[in-house]
């Protein structure tokens, strides 16, 4: 039992999405040539809405309004769409084995499907408490957040205990996200995490301390530097509390936990190279893997930065994935034209009435500006590494000052004196970004190639906030 197609796309999340789009834009396929394998009963959709509209309490957002590819404010993408391009949707099918030498997927039914030409788009998936030795995560008041169907837990949950008390372990962005939305939903939550403060893979403490404060006066408490070791359960085994290394007892009705992901690469260990530093099956500028008929995308896709010299690197970024996707897709179609994937690191969060915007790598000695007040917030840091800007943080930006960062990024602004940068703040990027004007000659307005990721990272926020525009709903009306 079997079917061969020319084009497989295996994941059926956000870049399968963007993918899909590109072929459709590019005409690159004939009917039923292309298909998308997911494990997800649904059409690919805008993951990052789950942790922000889709835990809204009212007006919630729901499929099908937030499918691919409105997050880039682009045609929203329904099964019908797929159905009218000829793009099979293979829904609700786990892979369970793959050989790339003979070109060929195994589902989890045992029907082999065979391709010329596969783009994985397997992403991440959330890592589990048991892979740290805890049992029980398994109970129906825990929840993770990487699908729908984690969403869908998450938002019964927060249902069945308002005015309860919630603990959040993780203080990355998931761990944040949710929190705010548990506070939205009238629920007392706790934040436990082992760093020092939180977002500590992005944030300066300074800036975490903005957040957290923040956070405090909405009501959540922050634990720190300690691990959650154990639950306590009732007789039908919800959780009831959770136990802390520091000897903590903290009551839950609910937890939500998110600490971290991990690539899907398990299918294709031992056949494809995967790059040792992040766990990535490892891709070069035309995100094209170790098999020449084999490409990778989005979340499980380690591929050259030219910005950081080359250094290969493993985004989990939305905005990643939707470009990397799209470029696999034209390296696959038109390798002749296609240079390789210049790409500027780009990632955002909107937590609350708060929302920012990160651009390139925070290495180096980092320098604050701006107002780090409660009412109109308006700061930033810059990541300044042997004198050349390297990364840029904003919270509260316009579209030209979001844009202005990431001039000063991609063209790694020179920098002489650190006690200058931080006085003139988001002056020095505006700067950059008026030289960057006259250097390539176009009036304001225009947008040089170069900007793109941040007209993207403009579109994209915008598009949060039209994917999510639950929130500024509730904004205003709260
Ligand atoms: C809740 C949440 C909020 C987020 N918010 C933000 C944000 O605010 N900003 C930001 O920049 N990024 C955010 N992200 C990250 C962003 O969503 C990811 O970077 C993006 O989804 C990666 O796209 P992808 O296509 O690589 O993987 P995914 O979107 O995860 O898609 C992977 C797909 O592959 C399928 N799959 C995996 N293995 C198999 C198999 N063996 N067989 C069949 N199907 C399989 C999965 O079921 C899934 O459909 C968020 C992520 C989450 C989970």
């Amino acid at each position: 039992m079997g079917r061969a197609f020319v084009y497989v796309i295996l994941g059926g999340g956000v870049s399968a999405g963007y993918a899909a789009l590109e072929f459709a834009r590019r005409g690159g396929y004939s009917r039923g040539e292309l298909c998308i394998i997911s494990e997800e009963a649904v059409a690919p959709y805008e993951r990052p809405a789950l942790s922000k509209g889709y835990l809204l309490p009212e007006g919630a957002a729901r499929l099908p309004g937030f499918h691919t590819c409105v997050g880039a404010n682009d045609e929203l993408l329904t099964p019908k769409w797929y159905k009218e391009q000829g793009i099979e949707l293979i829904l609700g099918t786990k892979i369970i084995s793959a050989d790339v030498r003979r070109k060929a997927l195994v589902t989890a039914v045992g029907e082999t499907i065979s391709y010329k030409t596969l783009i994985i788009a397997t992403g991440a998936r959330a890592l589990k408490l048991e892979e740290f030795g805890i049992q029980g995560s398994d109970a129906e008041n825990i929840c993770y957040l990487r699908n729908i169907h984690d969403a869908d837990k998450l938002v019964n949950a927060m249902k069945s205990c308002s005015g309860g008390n919630a603990v959040v372990i993780g203080g990355g962005y998931i761990g944040m996200e949710c929190a705010a939305a548990l506070v939205t939903n009238k629920i007392r939550v706790t934040m436990v995490f082992p760093e020092k403060h939180c977002m500590a893979r992005l944030f300066t403490p300074r800036i975490a301390e903005y957040y957290e404060n923040y956070y405090t006066l909405k009501g959540v408490t922050f634990v720190k530097g300690t691990v959650l070791t154990s639950f306590e359960k009732d007789a039908t085994g919800k959780v009831t509390a959770v136990i802390l290394k520091d000897g903590k007892r903290l009551r839950a009705d609910m937890v939500v936990v998110g600490i971290g992901i991990r690539a899907n690469t398990s299918l294709f260990e031992g056949q494809l190279v995967v790059s040792m530093v992040n766990d990535g099956i490892k891709v070069n500028g035309q995100m094209q893997t170790s098999e020449s008929s084999v490409y990778a995308v989005g979340d499980v896709a380690a591929f050259p930065i030219k910005l950081f010299d080359g250094d290969v690197r493993r985004l989990e970024h939305v905005d990643s994935a939707r470009r990397t996707a799209r470029h696999a897709v034209s390296a696959i179609l038109e390798p002749a034209k296609t240079r390789d994937i210049n790409y500027l690191p780009f990632f955002y969060s909107r937590v609350f009435t708060l929302s920012w915007q990160f651009y390139g790598d925070n290495v180096g000695e980092v320098v604050h500006f701006g107002e780090f007040t409660n009412s109109s917030p308006r700061f930033g840091a810059y990541w300044v590494n042997k004198g050349r800007i390297t990364g840029a943080f904003l919270e509260g930006g316009s579209r030209e000052e979001y844009e202005a960062i990431s001039v000063a990024v991609g063209r790694k602004a020179k920098v002489t004196d650190m006690a200058e940068l931080g006085k003139q703040g988001l002056a020095f990027a505006i700067q950059e970004s008026q030289k960057q004007m006259s250097e390539t000659g176009l009036a304001i307005g225009e947008k040089p190639t170069y900007v793109w990721h941040a007209t993207a990272a403009v579109v994209a926020a915008v598009s949060i906030a039209a994917v999510g525009y639950w929130y500024g709903r509730k904004r205003r009306r709260w």
